[in-house]
């Protein structure tokens, strides 16, 4: 039987940022956050993307395409995030008919399939890699098992093709420690990791509501720990 070919229409999108100069290194973009996403992350901020489900989205492909046609010659490029962009069907449509508008893609994942973003990667330009945590607190930090393999996988796939990419880590002091982030750390460093990001949970609107209370590290340990992950990578950034 013919595999029937999914058109953007069916991508699930539930919110947009218009305009971004952080989210695709060195351009302006804007970023498509689709519906629905297998993990429970402690300090998911997003909770209301987690769910799937067709009637949750809130934004259609013609809104979308609208508006990239007006953004012609004003952006460079538009990112998918989530939730989980590379678990919808219809993700590999949607990133044609941007790259066909003359817009570069960016890709956020959390690699939770190595076996869709081996189909997603000849139409990404950038992608954004979430490392959730020590590969021995993944459970504890995603509430989902395996998806520290997961994770390994595709940052394998990652590696291995030509598509620019940054791992990067949300930080909660509760779930692991600076020695632990280090340790991490040092591994992507080992496996060929260029670009490396910290993000500090920003401890609002959390899945779980017992981190939304800041935790802070003293400025001597900060510093100390800045600089022994920044010693790491030809490009590390720390932001809060
Ligand atoms: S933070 Fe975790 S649970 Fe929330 S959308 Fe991202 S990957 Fe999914």
């Amino acid at each position: 039987m013919a595999m029937r070919l999914r058109t953007p229409k069916e991508l699930r999108v539930s919110g947009m940022t218009p305009l971004t100069t952080i989210d695709f290194p060195d351009h302006l973009a804007c970023v498509l956050y689709t519906q629905g996403c297998p993990l429970r992350c402690r300090y998911c901020h997003n909770p209301q993307l987690i769910p799937f489900g067709d009637q949750l989205a809130s934004l259609s492909w013609l809104e979308i395409e609208e508006f990239l046609h007006r953004r012609q010659g004003l952006l460079e490029a538009v990112v998918f995030s989530g939730g989980e962009p590379t678990l919808q069907p219809a993700l590999a449509a949607a990133m044609a008919v941007v790259r066909e508008l003359g817009f570069k893609v960016g890709l956020h994942t959390a690699g939770v399939s190595p076996e869709r973003l081996a189909q997603l990667l000849p139409l990404a330009d950038w992608v954004g890699l979430d490392v959730k945590a020590p590969f021995h607190r993944y459970p504890q930090v995603t509430g989902r098992n395996h998806q520290a393999q997961q994770n390994r996988n595709s940052l394998a796939l990652l590696l291995a093709s030509d598509v620019r990419f940054e791992c990067r880590t949300t930080v909660d002091w509760r779930l692991f420690t600076p020695d632990e982030l280090h340790d991490l750390a040092r591994q992507l460093a080992e496996l060929g990791v260029q670009r490396y990001a910290v993000q500090i949970n920003q401890a609002r609107n959390c899945l779980d509501p017992e981190l939304e209370q800041t935790v802070t590290l003293s400025t001597e340990q900060l510093r100390v720990l800045k600089q022994k992950l920044a010693a790491l990578f030809p490009v590390f950034d720390w932001r809060e």
